[in-house]
């Protein structure tokens, strides 16, 4: 068959990927100059996501104060982001939690798996390493954190439940002083370079035949009926928009993988899904001293804050901002920025002391797509020929390789890789309900 994908973050690279390995002939359209340049890019760098990861639960937005929950709430009486934060916050009770991490684990177990073999396949270095150490402030945040401590050991993740003095012997860089509660260590967990794996895999792709990118192409429209499907072009860098008449590119399939541009497009078919715009902060910033600079991810567990080592630079990522939908577009008030830039430089200072330079690093921010269930949206929809892969939230980089996997079975008309509750729970169409 040939397939379009549209979006070329790691949820589009790794799917066409996929779709290749499968057999089909593949079009990735990505609107920026090249691949991984939306929230693809500013990853924290953790690959998979443990119940302590995951952007629902027990501990996530328990408090509406920015320097408690890590999340700058800037949606006021916003009546559609507090109806989502209303849904989410549902997730907290732990029955509720454990349940939708159930059916999400064998996707995250898939994605292990998938990437496994892309590694092996080819040998990619990405700046991967083994070990998070997730850190916990005050005896209030281990006593709401505790039913995801607990989900680790239903789920056997492996890991280790650390005092602050343990954390410190284990990772030089965090002071035991001033105190804090605990830690959990995950030994096995594994970080790297995003944007890197996924120029990678992109380039891998470019050696085969049967994969296309087209680059500096937004798509501006969906065709789709049951004997065939269609993208429509928007026009090329300085083209006139009514220059000329549309360009329409034809296939057989439509996988849409556009982050947060997917929820436009698919709307305009009809197919609404009712994810919500966060944007998120990194701050890279060069090392102040290498002997205080960490050698696992440290990441403070309920603020999600991650700190992670890159080459010569220590990304610091989360610092998200919850608004209004209809203001992603717009740029951030710069009251905001400064508000979700200085979570972070407040937890380098706090966790790793020395380490980063925060007054020269250099801030970015994107946007990802939070779901209300937790959970991405991954399969096919009401239209036959058109399937997407989306809304896999701050926790999005090794999932993506799993749901790609998923997607290329549907598309090929396999049966998927994930068992019957999981590809259930991961439905675009459930929310309909
Ligand atoms: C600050 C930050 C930190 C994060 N940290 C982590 C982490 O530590 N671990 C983790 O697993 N995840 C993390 N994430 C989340 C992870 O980065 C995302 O889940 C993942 O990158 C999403 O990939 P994607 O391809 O779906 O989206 P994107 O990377 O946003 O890619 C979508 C692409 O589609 C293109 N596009 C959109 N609309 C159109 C259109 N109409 N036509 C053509 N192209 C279009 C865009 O230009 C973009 O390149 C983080 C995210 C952010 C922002």
């Amino acid at each position: 068959m040939d397939v379009i994908v549209i979006g070329g973050g790691i949820t589009g690279v790794a799917t066409a990927y996929q779709l290749r390995a499968a057999g089909h002939r593949v079009c990735v359209i990505e609107r920026h100059a090249t691949v991984a340049q939306g929230a693809t890019y500013g990853h924290g760098g953790t690959i998979l996501p443990t119940t302590l990861d995951v952007w629902f639960g027990p501990t996530f937005m328990q408090q509406r104060r920015a320097e408690r929950s890590g999340v700058v709430s800037a949606y006021g009486f916003n009546a559609g982001a507090r109806d989502f934060v209303k849904r989410i916050a549902k997730l907290r009770e732990p029955n509720e939690f454990g349940h939708q991490f159930d059916a999400l684990r064998p996707l995250i177990e898939r994605s292990r798996d998938e990437l496994a073999e892309i590694e092996a396949r080819f040998g990619f270095e990405f700046e991967q390493r083994n070990g998070v150490l997730q850190l916990i402030r005050s005896q209030a945040e281990w006593d709401l954190a505790r039913p995801a401590v607990d989900l680790l050991r239903v789920h056997e993740i492996p890991h280790h439940i650390l005092t602050a003095a343990e954390c410190s012997a284990h990772e030089h860089a965090v002071p035991a002083d001033p105190p804090f509660a605990s830690g959990v260590l995950l030994e096995h967990e594994r970080v790297g370079n995003c944007p890197l794996f996924t120029k990678l895999l992109r380039q891998a792709l470019d050696l085969q035949d049967g994969v296309q990118f087209l680059h500096g192409r937004a798509v501006t429209g969906i065709r789709v009926d049951p004997q065939r499907a269609a993208v429509e072009l928007g026009p090329r860098d300085g083209e006139a928009a009514n220059a000329r008449e549309v360009d329409v590119m034809q296939a057989d399939a439509i996988v849409v993988a556009a982050g947060a541009g997917s929820l436009a497009l698919l709307d305009k078919v009809g197919v609404k899904l009712p994810f919500h715009p966060l944007r998120m902060h990194t701050l890279v910033a060069p090392i102040a001293h290498e002997e205080c600079v960490p050698h696992s991810t440290v990441v403070d567990a309920v603020k999600r804050i991650t700190i992670t080592r890159m080459n010569h630079r220590l990304r610091i990522a989360g610092g998200a901002v919850l608004q209004p939908a209809d203001q992603t577009g717009k740029p951030l008030p710069e009251k905001l920025t400064e508000e979700a830039l200085a979570l972070l430089g407040e937890a380098a200072r706090d966790w790793i002391p020395g380490a980063a330079k925060i007054s020269a690093a250099l801030p970015w921010e994107g946007v990802t797509l939070l779901s209300p269930d937790g959970l991405p949206a991954v399969g096919t929809t009401s239209h036959k020929r058109l399937f997407v892969n989306v809304g896999h939230g701050p926790t999005g980089w090794g999932l993506a390789c799993g749901s790609a996997k998923v997607v290329a079975d549907l598309v090929t008309g396999d049966s998927p890789a994930v068992p019957e509750h999981t590809l259930k729970a991961l439905q675009p169409g459930r929310f309909k309900r």
